[in-house]
Formats: C-alpha cells, structure tokens, sequence
C-alpha cells in the first residue's frame, strides 16, 4: 500500500457536488486539493463497465497530465428491483442537459409496478500517482427510492434517496449527516486510513 506523502492533490473530476464533498472530507488533512476542472484538464471517455475501472480510468489521466497524484471518484445509484440500473451509467441517464429531474421520473415509472424501492449508492475512489500506481477503495450506503423528491442539498439523485435509517432524504439531511455515513465517506475512510496513516 503506498501511502500520500505530497502536499498537493488533484480532484479528477469536473462534478461540483463530488468536489464540494470530496474537498470537506480531505479538509483535516492539510493537503492543497486542486480540481481537474481548474488545470483545464480533459474528461476522459469512461469505457469501464465498474466503478473501479471508470475511477482508474479518470484518475490516472489526470495524474499523468497535471503530473501529480490524483484522486478520482466514480459512484452510481444501484436500484436493486433493476437489476442495479443506473449502475455506471448514473450521470448519462441525466443526459447532456444534466436532467436529474427527468432521471429520477424515469426511475420511478420503471419502479411503478414493483413493491422492492431499496437501492444503493456506490463509491468508488482511485488515488494514482504519475508513475501507474493505484490504489483502489469501495463503499455503499443502503436506502430506499422515494415519491416525489425533496430537499435542495446535495447534488444528482440525493433528493429521492431515503437511507436507511433515516426518514429525510439525502438532499434534505445537513451535509455534515451525509458525510457521517455516505458512500463516498465510507471509501474515504479505507482511503484515509490506507494512505494517509501514519507509517
Ligand atoms: P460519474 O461518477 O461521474 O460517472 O457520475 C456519477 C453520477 O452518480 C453523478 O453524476 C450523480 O448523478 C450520481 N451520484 C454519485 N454520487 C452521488 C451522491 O452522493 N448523490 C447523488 N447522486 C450521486
């Protein structure tokens, strides 16, 4: 496991709500996050099938371009009554115009007629350095699809997710809830403790 001893790390990505995130979850580390949107850094194609594969995809091409660690994100809604659909295809169902309105409509016609309204959100996060190296983390949170959305949090599909345990979706829960149990904080925390331990 290699660890981060750099003071600098990019953010591959171009998605303000994973930054605004991802840059709050790193702010005890004293580590100066720079977004790939800010180097003017291209959006590779992502061609993998997982989530794993999309992440290293991302963040080894901003890695190697800006010549500097780099921590990528790439994270999905599994709906479980559609086999996992959006799955990886979680911001192309939102379509160029970024829709999430019309997604998540989308969602609930297909969920009309089945009683199972459980999913999950996945997070996987890529940190690669310019030579190759990666290193790979997972995370979920469990919840359940919910009529009409609410809440003006969050970003994507946070306002028709209800975790569980919870009866406020996620666009309606304070940022600082979503970050105690979320996908992407449940990675974060393999990934802080992995590479940004103590030796
Ligand atoms: P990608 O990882 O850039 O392919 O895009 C992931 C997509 O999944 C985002 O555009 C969001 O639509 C959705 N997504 C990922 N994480 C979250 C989240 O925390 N809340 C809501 N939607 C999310």
């Amino acid at each position: 496991m290699r660890k981060f001893t750099g003071d600098k790390l990019v953010i591959a990505t171009h998605n303000k709500g994973k930054l605004k995130e991802i840059a709050d979850l790193l702010a005890p580390f004293n580590v100066q996050v720079i977004s790939a949107g800010e180097l003017n850094l291209p959006e590779p194609e992502e061609t993998g099938v997982t989530f794993i594969e999309n992440a290293t995809i991302k963040a080894l091409a901003s890695a190697q371009a800006a010549n500097l660690p780099a921590l990528a994100d790439d994270s999905g809604l599994a709906v479980h009554a559609l086999n996992g659909e959006p799955g990886v295809y979680s911001a192309r169902w939102a379509g160029e115009s970024k829709d999430f309105v019309m997604a998540m409509g989308k969602i609930n016609d297909m969920l009309n007629d089945k009683e199972d309204k459980s999913a999950h959100f996945a997070c996987a996060l890529v940190l690669a350095w310019p030579d190759g190296h990666t290193e790979e983390f997972e995370g979920q949170v469990q919840g359940n699809i919910s009529w009409p959305p609410r809440g003006e949090k969050g970003f994507g599909y946070d306002p028709f997710f209800v975790p569980v345990g919870h009866d406020k979706t996620f666009a309606e829960l304070d940022l600082s809830v979503k970050q105690s149990m979320s996908h992407r904080a449940n990675a974060f925390k393999l990934l802080i403790e992995a590479c940004f331990g103590k030796e």
